[in-house]
């Protein structure tokens, strides 16, 4: 499982380029603020828009076929590259962002 979907309507996954940090995306309609939409796929995700994080670090990225497209503005090794996105596991990860 690569997206993890909470009970109040965000779509989670581990980010390897902020160092395991979960970043989350809004997928409740009822919540006001950015709305993503996705093919509700948690092994093999698509979202409609990328996500732009600037704290704690910098990251851009979009969710394609299962994989994390990073954009080439971002800081660190993961720039302009595709990988895929790791197993979610938040017995593993600190914070949430
Ligand atoms: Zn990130």
């Amino acid at each position: 499982m690569k997206i993890n979907v909470t009970v109040d309507g965000f779509a989670e996954f581990v980010c390897p380029s902020c160092f395991g940090l979960i970043h989350e995306l809004n997928i409740s309609p009822y919540r006001p603020g950015p709305l993503w939409t996705w093919n509700r796929d948690v092994e093999c995700p698509t979202f409609n828009e990328g996500l732009i994080i600037k704290n704690p670090y910098q990251c851009h990225v979009f969710i394609e076929d299962g994989k994390l497209r990073y954009c080439t503005d971002i800081l660190g090794s993961f720039a302009g590259r595709t990988v895929d996105i790791p197993e979610f596991d938040r017995a593993n990860q600190g914070q949430t962002a």
